[in-house]
């Protein structure tokens, strides 16, 4: 890293101060993030938070105007689910542990996917997940590194050779080594066929430890009955579940489980990057071919969730490598795919999941208190989600990440 570098980063690290004025960012609407909607509206920041959301007003002395004009403002999206240490090395492919890259090289590949994935309006992930995240995590946290706040599992927990009582220890390691959440996969990858890999015994052994040590169990599934079992063992958050059925998806709702189905970015974005997957691992024609025909699938069980009745929805996208910063575009396919209304999308990528991660009090909605992670689109995404691929504004924490056109 060059001394400019290293000065830039610095600059950046200077924490907002206390005698900072106050901003005032005017917009023709805000969508709240709860579902409520106000025009021609000022949001007041004070210290990095929100203090006020009303009518236009006077612009108290001393404060800065940000005048978005036309545009539309809403909280930063929340992603529940994302792979920001995933990229392709410099070769154009999926980066492995033996592709030659250095740690560092692939830490920079994780903080540039960081600042990516911010830009695209994304002000909090959680990240499902790596070791390396702890410090891309405490570095945006404390640092200046530009990027999402990041909640992560550090690494999964993969290993069905374990028992109950290992797996126990595993997840205390785990919230030892500062995960904010726990990753287990319990399901065979969608391209190996989906079936459960692990035990009932288990999977309660993963979800109950978790919960007694204060953290929440996020769990890989793809068949009916690993999200059963997910369910059953009383885990947090079911994630994909392909091939869930009408019983299983009643089941979560009455259990109150989140679940976080995707609606087509994971499998398309593999589809459209094959070159920089074929030949690792199971990316191969086998794992193509069972990819393709997902797909639909998983729109149907995107579109099956959103239609059962007391079902948490949340968002997630399973962003990896070439999708980091495309992070909004399962909220287009939610809404034209699946049959979810604009509003109702956006409430899921901010409020809800906001609630699911348990920072319901601190983002997710423009609400005084909470933290100023505010993003605003060209066009109304509550009219027409597709402005959520035009996202020219983005603040985190009270600073100005990102605002096209402004002098
Ligand atoms: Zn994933």
């Amino acid at each position: 890293m060059t001394r400019g570098a290293l000065v830039f980063l610095c600059l950046c690290a200077v924490p907002v101060a206390a005698q900072e004025p106050a901003v005032v960012v005017r917009a023709a609407r805000v969508l709240d993030g709860r579902g409520g909607v106000v025009t021609n509206a000022d949001v007041v920041i004070e210290r990095g938070k929100i203090a006020r959301v009303g009518p236009r007003g006077a612009v108290p002395a001393g404060a800065r105007l940000v005048d978005l004009g036309d545009r539309t403002l809403l909280p930063g999206l929340i992603d529940a689910h994302a792979h920001p240490a995933w990229y392709f090395n410099r070769q154009g492919r999926l980066h492995t542990p033996r592709d030659g890259d250095t740690p560092v090289q692939s830490i920079l590949a994780e903080a540039a996917n960081a600042y990516r994935t911010l830009r695209a309006g994304f002000t909090t992930i959680q990240s499902v997940g790596d070791a390396r995240d702890a410090d891309v995590r405490d570095w945006i946290a404390t640092q200046g590194l530009p990027g999402p706040r990041i909640l992560t599992s550090l690494e999964p927990i993969t290993d069905e050779r374990l028992s109950p009582d290992s797996l126990r220890a595993v997840v205390r390691a785990r919230k030892a080594a500062g995960a904010d959440l726990i990753k287990v996969f319990i399901a065979a990858s969608i391209r190996d066929g989906g079936r459960q890999t692990m035990s009932d015994a288990q999977v309660e052994a993963v979800c109950d430890e978790a919960r007694k040590v204060g953290l929440r169990s996020v769990v890989h599934t793809q068949s009916d009955e690993s999200v059963r079992a997910a369910t059953l063992a009383g885990c947090t958050q079911v994630e994909h579940g392909i091939f869930v059925q009408q019983a299983s998806l009643d089941l979560m709702a009455a259990h109150g489980t989140w679940f976080d189905p995707q609606c087509a970015l994971v499998l398309q974005n593999y589809l459209d990057n094959r070159p920089k997957y074929d030949g690792i691992g199971n990316y191969n024609a086998a794992g193509f071919a069972a990819m393709e025909r997902a797909l639909p699938l998983t729109t149907a069980a995107t579109r099956a969730a959103l239609a059962t009745p007391g079902l948490k929805v949340l968002y997630g996208t399973d962003a990896v490598a070439g999708a980091e910063g495309r992070n909004g575009e399962d909220l287009v396919c939610r809404v034209e795919q699946a049959g979810e209304a604009p509003m109702h999308a956006i409430v899921a990528a901010t409020s809800l999941n906001a609630e699911a991660l348990g920072l319901g009090d601190r983002i997710g909605a423009v609400a005084p208190g909470h933290e100023a992670d505010l993003v605003a689109t060209d066009g109304d995404p509550s009219q027409d989600i597709a402005a959520v691929r035009r996202v020219s504004f983005v603040m985190k924490g009270g600073r100005i990440v990102r605002n096209d056109g402004a002098p």
